[in-house]
């Protein structure tokens, strides 16, 4: 309708189409651009290996999950908090559960029935979609550039929502590429780093063929993160071909990266045996192998597993492997030297972009008045846990909600007035 104000929304990931529903719930007229064939690519993998969609803990602790960030993200997240996730999803006719974690998922696991369902409601709306577009950056103020199939086309918005996603799964659509399209002596942008991700280290041949994929289902695992604090967690983790990678390694992401950037490697150490002192390993080991090989005396008296001793294979040598003493302790404190974070194309997430500096409370741009961001692309983290997609979807709520104030602040009168705007 001319006489409604077009609102624009450039990414059609979770935080982008929410803000296009809150935009289309006020009134407006909105648009929905994406280079990608089809919306929420990175939101359907998402879901492939079980949609862990917010988290259930109180909305303090949930608060402290953002880290630095968690004071810029402080009122997206309260005004969308968890429960109204919950409720939304509800709304689309997908029930939610909380796991034994905290972690809320959809009853199904899945993303693709939400998806399915939000893209339905978002049309009967009168969201438009115009996938294979690829911004490219602004022309001059409230005129923006796309690629299309058929070439170059400008489009004029009255305002829009940049939710580009961060630079991980780069054939999904999140690959990063609009950090070229701002002009960087003007905005400030953290480079991209790999967040949630794998790191690696040097296994020897024999350790890396015989157990690359094994799982360790309950491991501690400590560090000493760059801010000296210890820190000590119990998960599960997977060897990888290259070194580690899984929950347990994705939660202390941040530090195993951080560590790395200043020292050139990070040390983390492993507790085997999470239920057992150290004292008690010593009296087992103590107690007499008999004939037994070490391999077999430590799965049948302390419930080792195979990958569990070939670590201890990989950390002592053969003579070292004989001193009970050195054992017990390397059991309970086996130092992984890590290299390097896998490539960010792997990551789960990704940490840098666009920083909180450059945005008002509203999440709109300083330098650029009526454009607002959302989503990953902002400079923050969050480990798994349904944080990530929490923050998106908090922050695409904020950007519409905003825009639309930022409408009828500016087109009131018009719109009252029936004029084309
Ligand atoms: C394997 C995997 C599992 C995950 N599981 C979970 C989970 O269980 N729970 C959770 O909370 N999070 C999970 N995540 C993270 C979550 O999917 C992302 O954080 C989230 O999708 C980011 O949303 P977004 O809208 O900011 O960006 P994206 O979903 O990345 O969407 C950005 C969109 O912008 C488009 N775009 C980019 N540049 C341009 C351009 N120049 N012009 C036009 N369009 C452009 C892209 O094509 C894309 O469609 C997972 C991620 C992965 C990889």
């Amino acid at each position: 309708m001319p006489n409604k104000p077009l609102a624009i929304v450039i990414g059609a990931g979770p935080a982008g189409l929410m803000a296009a529903e809150r935009l289309a719930l006020g009134g407006f007229d909105v648009e929905v651009f994406d280079a990608m064939p089809s919306a929420g690519r990175k939101f359907l993998l998402a879901g492939k290996s079980g949609m862990n969609l917010t988290h259930a803990e109180n909305l303090e602790s949930f608060l402290g999950r953002f880290g630095h960030a968690s004071p810029s993200l402080e009122r997206a997240l309260k005004l969308f908090p968890p429960a109204a996730i919950r409720d939304w999803a509800q709304g689309l006719g997908v029930e939610t559960f909380v796991g034994s974690s905290g972690r809320v998922f959809p009853t199904d696991m899945k993303a693709a029935p939400l998806l399915r369902a939000w893209l339905h409601r978002l049309r009967q709306s009168g969201v438009r979609f115009f996938m294979r577009h690829r911004w490219l950056g602004f022309s001059q103020y409230r005129t923006y550039r796309f690629q299309t199939a058929d070439g170059e086309i400008e489009k004029e918005a009255a305002i829009a929502v940049l939710a580009l996603g961060g630079a991980s799964w780069a054939r999904l659509g999140s690959d990063g590429r609009w950090f070229d399209y701002f002009d960087r002596s003007q905005i400030t942008l953290h480079p991209f780093k790999p967040s949630n991700c794998g790191f690696e280290c040097k296994w020897s041949e024999h350790f890396s063929s015989k157990f690359s994929g094994s799982p360790l289902t309950k491991v501690g695992l400590q560090i000493r993160t760059v801010k000296e604090h210890d820190e000590y967690r119990i998960g599960q983790f997977v060897v990888s071909e290259h070194g580690v990678e899984g929950s347990l390694i994705y939660a202390f992401s941040a530090d195993i990266r951080d560590l790395i950037e200043r020292d050139g490697k990070a040390t983390i150490e492993l507790d085997l045996t999470p239920d057992r002192s150290e004292e008690r390993i010593l009296s087992e080991l103590n107690s007499g192998r008999g004939a037994r090989s070490w391999s077999s005396f430590l799965r049948s008296k302390l419930s080792l597993h195979p990958v569990h001793i070939g670590l201890l294979y990989e950390a002592l040598e053969k003579d070292q492997m004989q001193d009970v003493e050195v054992l017990a302790s390397t059991i309970k404190r086996l130092p992984l030297i890590l290299d390097r974070a896998r490539p960010i194309d792997e990551a789960i997430s990704s940490a840098g972009g666009l920083c909180f500096s450059e945005l008002d409370s509203d999440l709109m741009m300083k330098h650029f008045p009526s454009v607002y961001c959302a989503g990953e692309m902002l400079d923050w983290e969050a480990p798994t846990g349904g944080y990530l997609l929490s923050a998106c979807l908090a922050t695409g709520y904020l950007a519409g909600e905003a825009g639309c104030a930022f409408l009828q602040n500016s087109f009131a009168g018009m719109m009252n007035e029936g004029q084309d705007v």
